[in-house]
């Protein structure tokens, strides 16, 4: 698949786009499978901390340590329950709230390329329909198709530069202990510092195997590891030139991606178009680009 909204775009700056993106912080809060299992638990009504630790398993230590972290980032807020005043439960906030479509969208990821039982069978409150969502331009509300979104730069005369972002989650391996590859769920797959990233390179249309490593800084071991799972998983493939492109099951990660960064970028501080120096336009109406997760049925947007 060609890529002829990147093709005004140097190395240097698609190095950039990769390296700046909002999505690294919005990753260490949603690639945490805890954390992600907490926020669906706390959704619809707030819990105390023994009720979520009955409903998920989670040990006590590892509870806190997420509760802490998702009240810090404002995802969650901690209310005093009861006259002692002593006792806490844990309520979604409105930016929390706000990640729902997201859930649904990898559970609909999962649904689709896994064959896994969708986890939460919710109709459309609108049409009532089974819920099925698409991701919408919220100006055009055309379906967001892979490769539509053009990246612009405000200011031609800036330096683009940006470190790799170092990562507060956990480091795992997806796939470690023989799982098959082709079983990983899409938060798996984003959970993996190195996988996220080689996925980032591709959608911004960095396919070189030399132009990977020099984006992530990743060792050559561990970018030919990663890259050999993300291909036996079918996320990735070889191109006819030796370098590397998603496949539909990669690209099918694409909206969701696009959620997850407007949500970055509406919520986490220290994250603007402005700051970063580009945004991205949606080709066909030649907007800056806002999705919006709608029902495919009805049109209407997802809202908890
Ligand atoms: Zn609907
Ligand atoms: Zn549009």
């Amino acid at each position: 698949m060609g890529q002829p909204v990147l093709q005004h775009v140097s190395l240097a700056e698609r190095i950039y786009l990769v390296r700046s993106s909002v999505m690294h912080d919005v990753l260490d809060v949603l690639a945490d499978p805890w954390q992600l299992a907490i926020l669906k638990s706390v959704l619809h009504n707030p819990l105390r901390f023994d009720e979520i630790i009955g409903r998920l398993g989670i040990s006590r230590a590892a509870l806190s340590m997420r509760l802490n972290l998702l009240c810090e980032h404002n995802c969650l807020q901690r209310e005093h329950y009861g006259s002692s005043g002593k006792r806490f439960e844990y309520r979604i906030t409105e930016q929390g709230r706000d990640l729902a479509p997201v859930f649904i969208l990898m559970d609909q990821w999962n649904h689709d390329w896994l064959g896994s039982p969708l986890e939460t069978a919710h109709e459309c409150p609108h049409c009532l329909q089974p819920l099925r969502l698409q991701v919408i331009c919220r100006q055009c509300r055309t379906p967001l198709r892979p490769l539509q979104l053009k990246p612009l730069f405000f200011d031609e005369n800036e330096s683009l530069y940006a470190e790799i972002p170092d990562y507060r989650r956990t480091r795992s391996t997806p796939g470690k202990n023989d799982t098959d590859p082709m079983l990983i769920r899409a938060e798996a797959w984003l959970r993996d510092r190195w996988s996220a990233l080689i996925i980032g390179c591709l959608l911004f249309g960095i396919f070189r195997y030399a132009d990977i490593q020099e984006c992530i800084d990743i060792a050559p071991n561990i970018l030919a590891q990663r890259l050999d799972l993300l291909i036996r998983g079918q996320m990735l493939q070889r191109r006819e030139d030796g370098g590397y492109s998603l496949t539909e099951r990669g690209y099918a990660l694409y909206p969701m991606i696009q959620v997850m960064r407007a949500w970055g970028m509406k919520w986490l501080p220290g994250h603007s178009p402005i700051k970063h120096g580009w945004g991205l336009l949606h080709t066909p109406c030649l907007s800056w680009f806002n999705p919006v997760a709608a029902c495919i049925h009805c049109q209407m947007q997802y809202s908890v």
